[in-house]
């Protein structure tokens, strides 16, 4: 037992400091890209030709964007790129409210704006989700289970995933909804109490990623269940568990401004955000 005290005492707490400090990301992490139209040579279309997802568009022109609800963030256009004008960055904050505010220009952010103010009055302190893997590889559905554990513990904020939609103030979709998995999606939407918000988790629940234009998919959640617009969309292939806390504490107006904390730059203040 003492012993057992000592480790505990000698490994100390284990969360990160996000948010109220940095967190820490592997070397290999890719965030934002920041795009610089301005290097963008006239008719060159490199990064466009090996983009698996058609993620790139303008590619040529000064209006050279990427869509980073279909981006697996590979990092294949920055080195086809002959001018430099893509680089990913370290930028975690990926999330939005609307689908036309994933698609990435220049290297400003657009951060997701929080709920009305009753919504977060609901939800703001008692969050519960139910999440449905709707096809995929269960890539994204590793990260998500990585926000509940010892080092994210999205549960120190009241976030939790439940078993069951009864229990749910929203639904988490991954996966681009397999005809296979559409009934259940529905079913499970419609068994989740109003109010409810519906949250896209990576490429293939955003646009269908890797598997878009398959006969047997719906490319994503947009659309899969009548009527439901997605509250929430958070890109990636998959998603860094930072990213994922950050949209959903953005959402729920936990998180507001525009700090970017990481270890190793410290925190950078005062980026300007559309
Ligand atoms: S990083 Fe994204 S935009 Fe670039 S090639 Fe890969 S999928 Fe396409
Ligand atoms: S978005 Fe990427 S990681 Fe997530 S389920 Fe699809 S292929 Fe897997």
């Amino acid at each position: 037992m003492i012993s057992i005290l000592r480790t505990r005492l000698r490994l100390g707490s284990q969360t990160i400091a996000y948010p109220d400090g940095p967190a820490r990301f592997p070397e290999r992490f890719r965030g934002r890209p920041a795009l610089d139209a301005a290097r963008c040579k006239a008719g060159c279309a490199e990064c466009a030709a090996v983009c698996p997802t058609e993620a790139v568009g303008g590619a040529g022109t000064s209006d050279l964007s990427i869509d980073l609800g279909r981006c697996l963030f590979c990092g294949l256009c920055q080195e086809a790129c002959p001018e430099g004008a893509i680089a990913f960055g370290r930028d975690y904050r990926l999330a939005a409210r609307t689908r036309e505010e994933l698609v990435a220009r220049g290297d400003v952010p657009l951060l997701a704006q929080a709920l009305g103010a009753e919504m977060q009055r609901v939800f703001g302190r008692s969050l519960k989700l139910r999440q449905v893997s709707a096809a995929g590889c269960n890539g994204c559905e590793a990260e998500l289970n990585a926000t509940g554990n010892v080092q994210f513990d999205l549960g120190r904020f009241g976030v939790q995933f439940v078993a069951s939609p009864r229990h749910a103030d929203g639904v988490v979709v991954t996966g681009p909804v397999s005809e296979n998995m559409l009934t259940g999606l529905r079913k499970t939407w419609e068994a989740t109490p109003a109010p409810r918000l519906l949250i896209a988790v990576g490429a293939c629940a955003i646009s269908g990623g890797p598997f878009a234009g398959s006969p047997v998919c719906r490319d994503g959640a947009v659309g899969a269940i009548d009527g439901v617009p997605v509250d929430l969309f958070i890109p990636g292939c998959p998603p860094h568990p930072v990213t994922i806390l950050d949209g959903l504490l953005r959402l729920l107006g936990r998180v507001q401004g525009n700090d970017l904390r990481l270890t190793g730059t410290g925190i950078v203040a005062a980026e300007p955000a559309r």
